[in-house]
């Protein structure tokens, strides 16, 4: 068991029509977690670092960890670099072993895009690790990333099988009506725009901003071409940050080892629920 390529999970969710799940883990405990829940229910899983989670985890720690509890658990998983800004650390992070990278060149113009696209696939064609990037702005707060849902930018279906045929990405990530972060009010998915570009592109299609959106939301999109659905905000919130609250105030003996425990298992539930949603089980 071992770390393989997204490319790989999502040939598999094509022929299943289903998607994979993308998890944030910010901890070993949320990443053993995930894991835990992809091995229980013979899913695929896609385990995302961010930029802000490898400065606080170390890159060599989160490959090894991921490695370690890939052979524990006995399942195959991806591990994927989130939202990269910072070509050097894609490099390394292609270096050290991910095996899916995703580049975030959204914020600049098309050109520029298609510039720093092509530089990760090709540094990624060295190892065979897959490459996401993002056309179009998905709103709101991930780490650093300030995208004002003002400004956010719907994908433009044109525009993205140019942007396809420029770069020769393995996934495309489409901002269609979701955000980063909680929402105020109900997303409203532009499922016109996904079928759209889903037949002008005919590559996996990734959706972001996952915490919040309706079932029945995800399984209309998942007919329509989203093969990767990123879930982060709820496994940070409700996964971790207010088990870790809760869990300590409750615990009267100061044994952290009983927060671990939480975590953990808040993070395989939430996954495990998102599994059966987005109709991934037992395809592995
Ligand atoms: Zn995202």
């Amino acid at each position: 068991m071992s770390l393989v390529t997204m490319k790989y999970f999502l040939e598999k969710a094509r022929k299943n029509k289903c998607a994979v799940g993308a998890f944030n883990f910010f901890g070993l405990e949320n990443l053993r977690g995930i894991i835990k829940a992809a091995s229980s229910k013979k899913s695929p899983v896609i385990a995302m670092a961010s930029m802000g989670a490898l400065k606080v985890m170390g890159l060599d720690v989160v490959v090894s960890a991921a490695r370690a509890l890939s052979q524990e658990y006995e399942t195959d998983i991806v591990l994927h670099l989130d939202h990269c800004t910072d070509m050097d650390l894609l490099f390394m992070c292609i270096d050290h072993g991910f095996t899916s990278v995703m580049i975030d060149a959204s914020d600049k113009d098309y050109d520029e895009n298609v510039r720093l696209t092509r530089l990760a696939v090709d540094y990624a064609a060295k190892t065979g690790c897959s490459v996401e990037a993002e056309l179009g702005h998905v709103g709101g707060v991930e780490d650093n990333i300030v995208v004002s849902e003002r400004e956010a930018l719907f994908t433009v279906p044109e525009d993205a099988e140019k942007f396809v045929n420029d770069t020769n990405i393995d996934a495309l990530a489409v901002s269609v009506g979701t955000v980063h972060g909680f929402y105020k009010l109900p997303p409203k998915l532009d499922f016109e725009r996904i079928t759209a570009i889903h037949t002008r592109t005919a590559i996996p299609l990734v959706l972001h901003g996952g915490t919040g959106v309706s079932d029945e939301d995800f399984k209309k999109a998942i007919g329509l071409g989203i093969l990767k659905i990123n879930v982060g905000t709820e496994l940070k919130v409700h996964g971790y940050f207010d088990v870790m609250k809760n869990t300590s105030l409750a615990v009267k003996d100061s044994d952290p080892r009983k927060v671990s425990t939480a975590i953990v298992d808040a993070c395989a539930s939430i996954v495990s629920t998102k599994i059966e949603v987005f109709g991934s089980r037992g395809i592995l």
